[in-house]
Parts: structure tokens; sequence; C-alpha cells
């Protein structure tokens, strides 16, 4: 079953009137000069005067480059042709043989013909295409009848019946809770009598909510695959339309059909784009549309009978988008969380994507759910994906550990760019960066161990990068934990200043990163001793990045500010420290990493226990040879 409403692929416009206009000329060149022709015989000149002679000739028609003439040949006639001549006894000779000269086109059947195949055919196929276009048309606005203007407006949502998704819950890996919602709801469509009998009624609508990725359409569709019961499945966007009240039309015919059908599921996917907070009188055209297909979804939801068995199922990755008028008891009132999987429900969707691609059998899904924290569900299929081709690519028949942990890189980091060269001095840069960041989270007590760096530059723009992995999943962070955080953001910058005594663009991110935690410490964590328990910045769109919005006042705002600078300043000073305790390592490490340009967690933990070597690996300048 198709939920995504695709239509078949359709060949723009042009191509018919193309099409149509080729054939034209075709007609008018190849066609009809043969068909002319056809009952015409050619001759010469001298076989024309010939027969003029002889009287064999009845009529002739002189033109201006042919001479079309009737031979009278036993008893049979013949049009003939041949070519025009300057030749003033001809006149002469075709009246001495008694001639009739003629002054009409010499066949008023071919005419007929011609007129016939040059205008009237093409005109009718002109017409007849445009007609068939209109119908197509009609049908790509409506509803596909051969209602053509009667069916203006009416939904595309189709009747999907039965599991032909042949996608089941077992598809959907991790998400019990979601799960168990939902079993709920295809098991009320089941045994209605079952819940009548207590009196409990189903809730009308239920909500999907969750970041992009997580398996929202998915679940909705195994819910399909799994109910036996028809399933209407529309995005909102199809709601969106070029006329005004058209969506709402939509809305209307969509619930008239769902109403027949009952019991049966709707599913409308991306519904903000047609829920989202109505906003007072707006000028805007575009915004009434909107307003009214919401309003339309309103009125049907409150308007039918949940006893009959509708339901109906929405999914979004942005709730606080939603108009709170959607989320009101009966309508949308009950909420189905769908969160990023943690650490078992990674290894779960692993698990599952992986049984689509062959593996050896030495692959730990669970190591590999480790280094994938935070990553989504569709983030883990594309990682299996990228598993497998890598291992095409390599020419191996099964993918590999390495293959799953590269691809991981890929995901998050974007490819390995082996073709962008870095002069050897940035190559010294980025390693001592790198290792900067690592030494101060290894020094550090509760922070993450460090798992893979590396200075093979990234599509992505990156240059290097530090691949911090926490043993175990937590939810919870404190206030140590993320200061230590904001420590290891700087320390790639402070072993720059520390060793090259200047600074780079290299950190950008960084200061990024420390920054948005430093700042949600104080604003939003209450971490910071002046504002106690206040929030001063409000969260929206919480799956999507969250933009924070200013709950304070203007001078609130100036000192919230302050704190977050001398917050940063603490940990990027406290790294420095660190680094300058320990430069010893962060030179041997950093030597390491700029020969090797990959060190794995346990080599860089060999490195930093083992005891110094005597001679001192204290220049960077002899490592660049010649070119420092
Ligand atoms: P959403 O609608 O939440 O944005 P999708 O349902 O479109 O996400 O998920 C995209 C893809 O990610 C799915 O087709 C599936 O391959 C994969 N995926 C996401 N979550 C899961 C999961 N829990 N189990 C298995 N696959 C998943
Ligand atoms: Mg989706
Ligand atoms: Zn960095």
């Amino acid at each position: 079953m198709n939920l995504d409403n695709k239509k078949p692929g359709k060949r723009p416009l042009y191509v018919y009137y193309i099409i149509a206009v080729v054939a034209i000329l075709l007609l008018n060149i190849l066609v009809l000069p043969s068909l002319q022709e056809r009952s015409i015989e050619k001759t010469d000149y001298s076989t024309f005067l010939s027969n003029v002679d002889r009287g064999n000739v009845s009529t002739a028609n002189i033109q201006s480059d042919y001479i079309y003439y009737v031979v009278r040949k036993n008893g049979v006639d013949t049009t003939c042709r041949t070519v025009r001549i300057e030749d003033p006894d001809l006149i002469k000779r075709l009246y001495a043989a008694g001639t009739a000269i003629v002054p009409e086109e010499p066949q008023k059947q071919s005419i007929i013909l011609s007129l016939l195949l040059g205008y009237v055919v093409p005109i009718g196929i002109f017409i007849l295409i445009g007609r068939w276009l209109s119908k197509k048309l009609m049908s790509s606005m409506g509803n596909g009848g051969p209602g053509g203007m009667m069916s203006f407006g009416k939904s595309n949502a189709k009747v999907y019946v039965k599991s032909s998704t042949g996608i089941k819950f077992s598809d959907v890996a991790g998400e019990d809770e979601a799960k168990e919602l939902l079993t709920e709801i295809v098991d009320y469509l089941h045994n209605p009598h079952i819940y009548t009998e207590i009196g409990a009624s189903m809730p009308k609508g239920a909500l999907l909510v969750g970041p992009p990725g997580t398996g929202k359409t998915l679940l909705a569709k195994a819910v399909a695959g799994e109910a036996e019961v028809p399933f209407f499945s529309i995005s909102g966007s199809e709601f969106v339309e070029m006329f005004v009240g058209m969506g709402a039309a939509k809305v209307r015919d969509l619930f008239k059909q769902a109403n027949e059908k009952a019991p049966c599921i709707v599913f409308i996917d991306e519904i903000d784009t047609i829920g989202k907070k109505r906003d007072g009188a707006g000028f805007s055209g575009g915004n009434d549309e909107r307003e009214q297909t919401l309003n339309q979804l309103l009125t049907e939801m409150d308007g039918f009978d949940g006893s009959k068995g509708v339901v109906i199922l929405a999914a979004t990755n942005r709730p606080d988008s939603l108009d709170p008028a959607l989320l009101r008891p009966g309508r949308f009132d009950r909420r189905i969380p769908v969160e990023l999987p943690d650490l078992q429900g990674r290894e779960e969707i692993l698990r599952v994507h992986a049984k689509k691609i062959k593996i050896s059998d030495s692959v730990r899904f669970d190591e590999i759910a480790k280094a994938a924290a935070g990553a989504s569900g569709a983030e883990l299929a594309n990682i299996v994906n990228e598993a497998a081709l890598r291992a095409v690519r390599d020419g191996r028949k099964f993918a590999t550990q390495p293959d799953f942990e590269e691809s991981i890189e890929v995901v998050i980091a974007g490819y390995q760019k082996k073709n962008r060269v870095l002069s050897n001095k940035e190559k010294l840069i980025v390693s001592y960066h790198e290792i900067g960041h690592a030494l101060v989270a290894a020094m550090q007590t509760d922070s993450a161990p460090v798992h893979k760096i590396t200075i093979i530059p990234r599509t992505s723009g990156a240059l290097g990068y530090t691949m911090q992995v926490d043993e175990k999943e937590h939810f919870l962070m404190s206030k140590e934990e993320l200061e230590n955080k904001i420590a290891t953001f700087t320390g790639g910058r402070a072993a720059e200043e520390l060793i090259f005594h200047s600074i780079t663009t290299g950190a950008s991110n960084d200061i990024e990163q420390a920054t948005k935690i430093a700042r949600a410490m104080i604003s939003r964590y209450g971490m910071s001793d002046e504002f106690d328990m206040v929030a001063m910045e409000n969260v929206s769109n919480q799956y999507l990045g969250g933009d924070a919005s200013l709950t304070c006042s203007f001078e609130t705002q100036t000192l919230l500010d302050k704190k977050v600078v001398e917050l940063v300043r603490r940990q990027h000073e406290k790294a420095l420290k660190i680094l300058q305790d320990n430069i010893g390592k962060l030179h041997e490490l950093a030597k390491y990493l700029y020969e090797h340009e990959t060190i794995t967690g346990d080599e860089f933990m060999k490195i930093l226990e083992q005891p110094l070597p005597a001679v001192e690996t204290s220049q960077p300048g002899e490592l660049l040879g010649t070119e420092a």
C-alpha cells in the first residue's frame, strides 16, 4: 500500500503539444502530397506532345510549373503531369487536336482530400487532445472520477484496506509506549463491544508527537498493517490548495468517506501544516485558506459520532505550534510521544534494519548503538545502509564492524574527504586542537571517555573531530558534568593558544556549543547563584532545535549575558590549566595524531598512562621539518 498518496508520474503539458504539432507537420509533408500524387502519372514533355498530336488528350490544365492533362487510353481516363516548358506553339497544337483547355485544378477529389487532411483532421486532433487534457487536469484537481467539473474539490484521500503495506508493529523497533497506545486503538477497532460494554469510549483522535525521523509515519503505517479496517491517509500539505475553500471541501469529503466506511482510521500526516495556531485577522489570503481548512477539520471532528468507530491519527514534530483548539478534549486529546530511541531502542532499530543487509557475525550492535548516541531511527537506518554501501565499495560481501563505525561518522560528521589536502602546518594545528579537547575531557572526572579522534577532513567542513561515547545512557546531567562539557569544548582553542600563541577559526563550532550549554545552564536549568530557579527563557519548537524566547527584562538579559561569558571564561581557564599541567602528554599525543591521523580511545589511554618518554618531543616545529 502506498500511504504517500503519490500520483503516477505525469508528463508535462508541453510534451503533448509538441507531439501534436509534429504529427500535423508529418501529415502535411509526407502523407498529403503522396496521396495526391499517387493518382497522377508523371510523364515527360515529349510523351505529352505525342499524346496531344494523336488526339488522346481530352483536357489540359496549364499551371505555372506543371501541366496536368487527361489521357484517354483504351477507354480509360488517366490524369498525368508533365513539366511546363516555354512553348509558344503549344496552345495552337492543343487547339488543333481539339483538347479542352481547362482553368481548374487537375483533380477536384484531391482538393477535398487535402482540405480534409490539411485542416479538418489536425483541428479535430487538437480538439480531442484539448478535451482529454482538460479532463486530466480536472481529475488531478478533483477526484479523478468521471464527474469532471462536478468532482472539483473532492479529497485525494484514498481508501486503503487491510495490511497491504506489509508493515507491522514488529517492523517498528523500540517505541514500546507508543506501540502499546496504538495497539489499544487497533484492538478497539477489532472488538468495539468489549469497550462499549464497560461504557468506555475511545478517544476520537490521537496525536503522534516527536522529533523528525523517529518513526511516526512508520507507526501509522504499521497501524494500517495491523488494523483490519479501512485506512485513509492524507498529508497536511495536501489540504493546502490553490483556491480558497478547496482545503475545507477536501476535509468535508474525507470525513464523509470515513463515515461511510466506519469503523476505520483516518491518518493526517504533518498536521502542523494546517493546524498552526490561528492568528487574528490577517491580510493575506493564504492564512484565510488555512484557517478555513482548520475550522472545517474542527467542525468535522466535533460532528461525528465517536462510537461509530472512526479513529483519527495525526502526526507532527511541532506540537507547540498547533492550535490549542485541536488539542481540546474530544479532538486530539490523546498524545502519543514518539521520542528519540534510547540505547536499547537504538540497538533494536539497528537490528531491524540490519536484517535487510548481509553482515558478518562479529558485528557488535551494542557497541554501534552506544557510539550512535542521539541518533534518530531514520539516522540509524541510514547508518546501516551506509555500512552496506561501504562494504560494496570495498568489494566485500558482508558489512563488518568497521563499516558500521565509519558510517556512524559519515552520518554524524559527513564523508571522509581524502582529497582535501591540509598543509602540514594546518594538520599540526588541528592535531593539537583535537588532542586539546580529548585531554581536557580525559583529565576531568565525570566526562565521557574519548572513543576516537581523527584529523581526516569531513565533507561537512569539520577538519577533525573528537568522538566521545558515554558508557551508559544518562538522562540527568549534573552542574559539574555540564561545566566539564564546556571545558572540553574550550580545550581545542586552549591548546592552540598554549602551543602556537595564536588562534584560528577552527573553534567556531566549539564556541557555539559551549555558549549553548552555558546559556541553558543559567537561563533554564537554574544553575547559577544569582538567578536561583527562575526561568529566563522558554523553549518552543522543542523537536526542531529549540528556539529560545526570552521572558525577562532587558536588565536581566544584560546580566544573563554577562554571566554566560563569565561561566565560559572560567571553564576556558580551567582547560588552559589542565593542558599546561599536562603539556608533555599534549605534545606526545598530538605528535601521534599528526603522524597517524586517527587515534582510537584505547591507544589514547595507553599513551596517556605510560610514563613520558625520556627525550621530550617539545617543539611542534620539529614535526614540520623543512616547511616550518
Ligand atoms: P517521522 O515520520 O517520525 O519523521 P518516519 O516514520 O518517516 O519518521 O521514519 C523514517 C524512517 O526511519 C523509517 O522509514 C524507518 O526506516 C526508520 N525508522 C525510524 N524509526 C524507526 C523505528 N523505531 N524502528 C525502525 N525503523 C525506524
Ligand atoms: Mg513523517
Ligand atoms: Zn574543536
